[in-house]
């Protein structure tokens, strides 16, 4: 029997009266994949049900930071502790030193940081950071990435701005977007070329050293320290923008994974194991600019809120037991062959980007390693695939571009019940 989404549907026209498109973060939308969203009701788990009773193996996870699942029982019990002192002082408190210690020993070029709510104000502050440090004021960055949606970086951006088509949104002042140079992403080439016209006027290059908002995309051999090298030859600072990568990677990010440094680093999602949180951090020398220790002022009401510190410690101390990332591989490892063997069944091509627990099936029969070519991807054949595999209650991103996100909580019996359902969406899709 097809699964009914009778509350969800009038929840979802009611709350298109009150916000904006009914969601208060577009991709929500499911606009892209033609249908609703479900409304969800609550999670446990690898699993979220909706309004209307129907249970989904959720392979969003909140959009990553839930890397232990939903309502892992030591983030919960972190959380409830926390809640019985109070949600919020203003002021000082010990977790915020205990998750800036921790974040300071397992990211190896950070030795301070300062945290803030989002990943969006990680980035818009690294890069005031970064233009006050360098006293520039241009900034590289990647089409198909995405870093948050202030001013600076809403430009050839990736996620929600790929999917709904803005590539520069309006309300970006020009000026603004004038000071943001767009590169290539695994191209090394056009990159050289733009240092050697602009390099003294850069003041940084912003990169998702594993891109994560085109779909997947890894770094090719070779890229991230060739970012490396031209920010050192031209005094540009590095940041990497490891909002999705920072702990689900390794527990040194991608930076340890990759092996390369950069000078600022941006986090989000998981550090705040499921409650609102950014941070930006890097060198002693860079960070020591940031007021009140500097003059670059950034500041927030919110800022290191308890609560969110709790979550955030309770979820990193879970992934330093020993084993946590290998078999976080194991099953996304299985997962992707299972994807790829049900797609080849159904004679769908596919290419599939895997790294650790994120990975991406592109619809499309060419490697995908940058904007141009994850853009060969057949979005419509996305859509029937996603609507096949939400009625059989796998919850998987609305949006072709995007990472499926895998946790310690999803078991091998999930990701086989998700790759049968895959058989028959690709099947779906063969049959037009
Ligand atoms: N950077 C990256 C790499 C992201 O994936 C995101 C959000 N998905 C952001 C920055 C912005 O984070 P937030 O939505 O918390 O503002």
């Amino acid at each position: 029997m097809a699964p009914s989404y009778q509350k969800s549907r009038a929840m979802f026209e009611e709350a298109q009266h009150y916000i904006p498109g009914g969601v208060n973060s577009p991709v929500r939308a499911f606009k892209s994949v033609g249908t609703t969203p479900p409304f969800i009701a609550r999670a446990n788990g690898s699993r979220i049900w909706d309004v209307d009773g129907n249970e989904y193996i959720d392979y969003v996870c909140s959009w990553g930071p839930l890397i232990l699942g939903h309502r892992h029982p030591a983030v919960i019990h972190a959380i409830q502790r926390c809640l019985e002192r109070g949600t919020t002082y203003g002021a000082p408190t010990d977790l915020e030193l205990t998750l800036a210690q921790m974040v300071c020993e397992a990211l190896p070029s950070v030795e301070m940081v300062r945290m803030v709510n989002s990943g969006t104000e990680a980035t818009m502050s690294a890069l005031r950071l970064a233009r006050a440090y360098t006293g520039r004021n241009k900034i590289v960055k990647f089409e198909g990435c995405y870093h948050g949606h202030h001013d600076s970086l809403l430009i050839k951006a990736g996620s929600g701005c790929l999917t709904h088509g803005v590539p520069t949104s309006p309300g970006v002042p020009e000026d603004i977007a004038g000071s943001t140079i767009n590169a290539r992403y695994n191209d090394m080439e056009l990159l050289e070329k733009i240092f050697s016209e602009a390099g003294n006027d850069i003041a940084g290059i912003i990169v998702e050293p594993l891109a994560g908002n085109m779909g997947v995309v890894p770094p090719a051999n070779g890229f991230l320290e060739g970012l490396r090298e031209l920010c050192n030859k031209h005094g540009a600072l590095l940041i990497f923008d490891e909002v999705i990568t920072g702990f689900r990677l390794s527990y040194g990010g991608a930076q340890a994974y990759y092996n390369v440094m950069p000078d600022l680093t941006c986090l989000g999602k998981i550090i705040g194991g499921g409650l609102p949180v950014g941070a930006y951090g890097g060198s002693r020398e860079i960070m020591q600019m940031v007021s009140p220790a500097g003059p670059v002022y950034q500041a927030g009401t919110l800022s290191g809120n308890p609560l969110a510190m709790s979550a955030g410690i309770a979820t990193l101390e879970q992934l330093q037991q020993p084993g946590v990332y290998q078999e976080l591989d194991r099953r996304s490892a299985l997962l992707a062959q299972g994807m790829a063997q049900a797609a080849r069944a159904a004679g769908v091509p596919v290419s599939l980007n895997r790294v650790q627990s994120l990975q991406c099936s592109f619809f499309t029969k060419h490697p995908v390693t940058d904007f141009a070519s994850a853009s060969t991807s057949n979005t419509n054949d996305y859509a029937t695939f996603f609507r096949s595999m939400l009625e059989q209650g796998i919850y998987l991103a609305p949006a072709q571009f995007e990472a499926a996100f895998i946790s310690t909580a999803h078991t091998d019996n999930d990701i086989e019940r998700t790759v049968e359902a895959a058989f028959n969406a690709f099947k779906a899709v063969a049959e037009g």
